[in-house]
């Protein structure tokens, strides 16, 4: 019998001593090192009376014993539950009860926050820190290094991925081995990893950039990855030289911009550079090619749908889009309103199918159905466009976009012409509630260091460049942009913060 997921990214492993993880006290885990320590894992899961299809809720720091963790849940069939190291027990309560997770494992420190929290949803609740300690650990200790494998078939929920939350409130999206597999599969091919990679792995492992993307493919591809607990500066300038490529968040590649020792000697054994997760501003882009020689490759894709979309590896890489639809995976723009397909060149919803697309939200059957067509295209909820050449622009979220005074408004034009203003680093476009239009325009700046925009020369531009209606009735100068984790600008944060100001 057999376990697709398991036996595909980590089975395959099963007695190489060739690296892991390099971790940042200098030593290394090689891939048979960590199957170990995956098997008694699963032993201790088992023993903590988890079955295949149950839920496992983990709020963890990032180590290669949460890793593990993960891996275990493959090999007994259990569902994985990853959740953001940020939430705050009250956060946690949701995810918890909604999910009917069975066993919730968090840090040691967390814990007598979290025991009401596992005792009110009726889950059991055990500890993991990244250094080996906490109850889960110590069951595992006493366990056998080797498991058999629970069967599983390709078509069974591998994980629980919850949505960020940038839109709304969390959705747990249900994902199978299949799904995983498929992505892990193509991105590995289409991006050339194998063994000899060394990825430099910054991303939090509980979203699925960092461990379905990023560890996933490295998994697939039998590479390395240089596993370093958050983003640090200095620790990633200090591990490219050893590295052969990179994923990343926009912000990752703004902040080692930001760094004068950040030099082309520095990536002279990096083959690759890649970002997701949020928009990459196409001035990064030439910046980061004129520092290093080196074109980022952005892609695009969501928890509900891996990646989706990705610059290729050999053609050109387009600043400002997201590429072309991965091998295996349908993409289209179809009309909001009517779900009629758009010719080339036009916006509307960008709608996706293929082996990468989840089985829907967990427990919300509305909104699977709302979101999840009966053809198995889903509604990615992001308008875009795609060329005549098959390369796709994402314009924004459906949810952020402006209606004003009948007249709809794409954040993303007004922000780009904003962001070439003098004095401007970036900027954040948001409709507001307005007495006369419904909503109207805001657009939050933020100032280039040391510099002040010109308020009046920036509305005497944008009356020159844009239409009316499309113009901003109000600035307002803000220090940074709210994001999260995962370098997303939090719109909902901004219009809760200017809802009044024309009320
Ligand atoms: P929620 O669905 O809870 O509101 P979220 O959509 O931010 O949160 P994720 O699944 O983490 O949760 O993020 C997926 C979204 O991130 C995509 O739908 C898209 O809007 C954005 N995104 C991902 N990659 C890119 C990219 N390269 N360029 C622009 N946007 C991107
Ligand atoms: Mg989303």
């Amino acid at each position: 019998m057999a376990n697709p997921l398991y036996d595909t990214l980590f089975g395959i492993h099963a007695g190489s001593s060739r690296p892991f993880l390099h971790l940042p006290d200098g030593t290394t885990l090689s891939h048979s090192d960590f199957l170990r320590r995956a098997a008694r894992m699963a032993h201790a899961l088992t023993a903590c009376g988890l079955g295949p299809g149950d839920r496992l809720a983990a709020q963890v720091e990032k180590s290669p014993e949460a890793l593990a963790l993960y891996a275990a849940c493959a090999q007994a069939g259990v569902v994985f539950l990853p959740l953001n190291t940020g939430y705050t027990p009250a956060e946690l309560d949701y995810f918890v009860t909604n999910s009917g997770a069975r066993l919730l494992v968090c840090d040691p420190a967390a814990e007598p926050g979290l025991a009401p929290v596992a005792a009110a949803a009726g889950a059991r609740l055990e500890t993991l820190d990244a250094h080996g300690g906490g109850t889960l650990a110590e069951i595992a200790r006493a366990m056998p290094a080797d498991f058999a494998t629970v069967p599983r078939a390709g078509g069974d929920l591998a994980a629980f991925l919850y949505t960020s939350g940038t839109t709304g409130r969390s959705k747990g999206a249900m994902l199978t081995q299949d799904n995983l597999l498929s992505n892990a599969r193509t991105l590995a091919a289409h991006w050339r990893f194998g063994p000899e990679d060394v990825l430099v792995h910054a991303l939090p492992i509980f979203h699925t950039h960092g461990l379905f993307v990023a560890t996933n493919v490295m998994l697939a591809s039998g590479g390395a990855m240089i596993f370093l607990p958050k983003f640090d500066l200095d620790a990633i300038l200090d591990a490219l030289p050893r590295a052969t490529a990179m994923m990343g968040v926009p912000t990752f590649y703004t902040r080692l911009l930001g760094d004068a020792r950040f030099t082309r000697d520095r990536v002279a054994s990096m083959r690759l550079f890649i970002s997701g997760s949020a928009p990459l501003l196409a001035e990064t882009h030439r910046d980061f090619e004129a520092r290093t020689g080196h074109r980022i490759l952005e892609r695009y894709g969501m928890t509900e749908t891996n990646m989706n979309t990705s610059n290729p590896y050999d053609g050109e890489r387009r600043a400002g889009t997201v590429g072309l639809p991965l091998p295996g995976v349908e993409l289209k723009i179809t009309d909001p309103e009517t779900g009629r397909g758009l010719p080339a060149g036009e916006v509307g919803m960008i709608e996706v199918r293929g082996p990468n697309v989840f089985k829907g939200y967990w427990q919300m059957p509305d909104k699977t159905a709302a979101e999840l067509r009966a053809d198995g295209f889903f509604i990615t909820g992001d308008l875009g466009m795609v060329d005549a050449e098959g390369y796709v622009t994402i314009v924004g979220r459906g949810k952020d976009l402006i209606i004003s005074g009948g007249y709809n408004i794409y954040p993303k034009e007004v922000e780009l012409l904003l962001d070439d203003q003098p004095g401007v680093l970036e900027s954040a476009v948001i409709g507001v509630p307005h007495p006369d239009f419904g909503e109207t325009v805001l657009a939050v700046l933020v100032p280039r260091p040391g510099e002040t925009p010109d308020i009046a020369a920036i509305e005497a531009a944008v009356a020159e460049e844009m239409a009316r209606f499309k113009h901003p009735r109000r600035y307002e100068i803000l220090p940074e942009l709210p994001r999260n984790t995962m370098g997303k600008v939090q719109k909902a944060l901004l219009r809760e913060r200017y809802r009044d100001i024309f009320a």
